[in-house]
């Protein structure tokens, strides 16, 4: 039988800044993902509003030796 592997923790970095919508200075930047790919988002930890979402790269946080070349 196959297990299932622990969820990866997500890394968030503290950025400076209050949340347009509810006003708090939680925000967080990390990488999602979604239906158009890998997203670098700047998020509040309180509502969850999206402050900004840039186009991540294609692999999100995942780096293959080849792009470090
Ligand atoms: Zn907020």
């Amino acid at each position: 039988m196959s297990q299932i592997p622990p969820p990866r923790p997500v890394e968030r970095t503290p950025v400076d800044g209050d949340c347009p919508a509810c006003g708090r200075a939680e925000l967080t930047e990390y990488d999602v993902v979604g239906e158009t790919g890998w997203t670098h988002v700047v998020k509040c930890g309180h509502c969850l509003t999206s402050a900004r979402r840039t186009p991540a790269h294609r692999l999100g946080p995942i780096t293959l030796l080849v792009d470090q070349l």
